[in-house]
């Protein structure tokens, strides 16, 4: 983990959605972390004016590279630079990967609840990756609430980890729009109940997306006899 600042390169783009683009950024040197890390970027004006934000990293591409996926927002300073405008081959300032808390590794116990709403996605993709790279036999599950169908990030990679791994299972929720036979609505406190493990199996609980998802969520898991010590959030704002 570096503390300090340093340049990184972007050195591929790809397309997530209309609203979001998945950025691969090579560092100088070796680059290694844990699933659920994030990044700062900071960006500076030709004026000095600075702008710095916290991205989550997708992917760990060893040994000098990593992905991050970012979601534009309307009125966002950051995020619309990022997805729109900035092109491979230029610089970025980076720090990181951080963090410690909301991080998993297959070597922890318990079964995997993951639960995201919206880009709250990008870490816990990082986990599922970990857990099929490190062909864990530890039971998972995630549940992905987002706008409509063409909000889902990796929708490919979730379609086919949900059906050929026999221990994750991935379920998503459409608050607005759902594809034909599926039911559109707000995520609620029943949906959430009967997509997760009991509280019985004590599985180990991230949860990441704006700060209203997740304080709502915990707090229904905990509702349900979930250990609050086992549940680890993490807020992006909004
Ligand atoms: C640890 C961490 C990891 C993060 N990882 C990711 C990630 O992987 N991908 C990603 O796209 N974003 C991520 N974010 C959010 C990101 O840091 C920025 O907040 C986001 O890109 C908006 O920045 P902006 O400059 O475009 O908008 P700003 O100019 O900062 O904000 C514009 C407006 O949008 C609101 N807002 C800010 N963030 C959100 C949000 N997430 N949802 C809804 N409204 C919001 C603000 O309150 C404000 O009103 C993460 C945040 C944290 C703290």
């Amino acid at each position: 983990m570096r503390r300090s600042w340093q340049t990184v390169e972007v050195s591929a783009a790809r397309p997530e959605t209309a609203r979001a683009r998945t950025l691969r950024l090579r560092f100088p040197d070796v680059v290694t972390g844990v699933p659920g890390q994030h990044v700062d970027l900071r960006l500076t004006a030709e004026d000095g004016y600075q702008a710095v934000r916290s991205y989550s990293v997708a992917a760990w591409v060893p040994p000098r590279e990593l992905e991050l996926t970012v979601e534009e927002l309307d009125d966002g300073e950051v995020s619309p630079f990022l997805v729109g405008v900035l092109s491979v081959g230029d610089h970025l300032e980076v720090r990181g990967p951080v963090g410690g808390w909301f991080t998993w590794t297959p070597e922890l116990a318990g079964p995997l609840q993951l639960i995201a709403g919206g880009s709250g996605v990008v870490p816990l993709m990082a986990m599922l990756r970990s857990h099929s790279e490190a062909s864990s036999d530890v039971p998972a599950r995630l549940l992905y609430s987002v706008r409509s169908p063409d909000h889902v990030f990796y929708r490919g990679e979730l379609d086919v980890v949900g059906q050929e791994d026999p221990q994750v299972t991935v379920d998503i929720a459409y608050s607005r729009e759902a594809p034909d036979g599926r039911p559109a609505g707000r995520l609620t406190h029943e949906a959430v109940t009967a997509s997760c493990f009991p509280p019985d199996d004590a599985p180990v609980v991230y949860i990441c997306g704006s700060t209203g998802f997740v304080e709502a969520v915990a707090a229904w898991l905990v509702e349900d006899g979930h250990d609050p010590a086992r549940i680890r959030t993490e807020r992006y704002g909004g």
